[in-house]
Order: C-alpha cells, then structure tokens, then sequence
C-alpha cells in the first residue's frame, strides 16, 4: 500500500505499522479479535495480547498513537494527546538497562507490546524523528507514513489520493463562499 519511501527508520517502522494495522474509515482491521492481535504481535516479536482487556488496551493505545502523530502533522491538541497517554504508561513497566554496545537504553519488561512502543517512541524523541512520524491531513484517512521531505512539510500519505482530494475540495468551498 505505502511506497518504501514511506517506511521510518528503524525501530519507529513498527510504531508506522502498528497505526496502520487499521485501514480508515471501515477497515480492514489486524486487531478486530483476540487471535488477530496475537498473531500481529508474535509476528514482531512481541508478546501476546492477553485478553480483551488488554485488546481493548491495546486499540486505545493505537488510536492515542494515531492523534500523536495527527498533531504531529500540525492538527488536533499534541498536549492533550499525550495527556491520554498517560494510562497506557501506567499500564506497564519501562525500566532502564545497560547495552553494552549502545550504554543505557529504555527496557520494556516483559516485551509486552504497549511497553515496547512506548521505549521506540522515547528513543525516537532522542533521535529527532519522531516529529516525522505523521498520520495523513485528511481526517477520514489518517494513515501513518514517515516525512523524508527536506523541510518536513509533507501533509499527505499520498499526494495522488488524499492530497489533491484535500485540495479539490478546498477549491469547491473557497468557490461556494464567492
Ligand atoms: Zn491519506
């Protein structure tokens, strides 16, 4: 679907993907039931989705990701977003642990997949792309892509589709106001 231009650095690549599991506005969507969720997350690596709980955690966890990175794009309120952020972080456990090769880093016990998104969005903050992780401007799709633009001023997760359907649209309420 996205072109690999698209595709984060490192680690972050799985943050793009997660908020992509689901295609907006009607799916499909990877985390509509227990087996899917666990599949997704044995796939990476990560441990399984518990229950339906800890499914219903991990689908608000997604979408509070989705606004995060909308207001990265410049829409929506980046503060109240990472306000909603707060009961996923309470939900887990993050501790600090010695890499011998890359010193301290941020370690998700238990590798539990809230906890290991979490630590690639912190290292991302460290390593200055984060603010390039964006969900499209249109609000019906919002899909996850990552800006490689030189002035990161990319709104769009396509310019062919929902870029000039943004502007086309623009167009026509610009000419209803005349
Ligand atoms: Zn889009």
């Amino acid at each position: 679907m996205s072109a690999a231009a698209d595709l984060a650095p490192g680690g972050l690549e799985l943050v793009r993907r997660f908020v992509n599991t689901v295609e907006l506005p009607s799916g499909p969507d990877e985390l509509d039931s227990l087996e899917g969720a666990r599949a997704w997350c044995l796939s990476y690596g990560l441990a399984p989705a518990k229950d339906a709980a800890h499914l219903q955690l991990l689908r608000g966890f997604r979408e509070t990701l989705r606004d995060l990175l909308f207001a990265n794009n410049g829409e929506g309120d980046a503060s109240d977003a990472w306000e909603r952020l707060r009961p996923f972080l309470a939900s887990t456990r993050l501790s600090l642990a010695v890499d011998p090769q890359r010193g301290l880093e941020l370690s998700p016990e238990d590798k539990g997949p809230i906890a290991s998104l979490l630590a690639t969005v912190y290292e991302s903050q460290l390593l200055g792309t984060w603010n390039r992780l964006r969900a499209c401007r249109k609000s019906s799709c919002r899909f996850a892509y990552y800006d490689r633009t030189k002035n990161a001023s990319r709104a769009w997760c396509s310019m062919a589709t929902c870029g000039n359907q943004a502007k086309a649209q623009r167009r026509r309420e610009r000419e209803r106001q005349r």
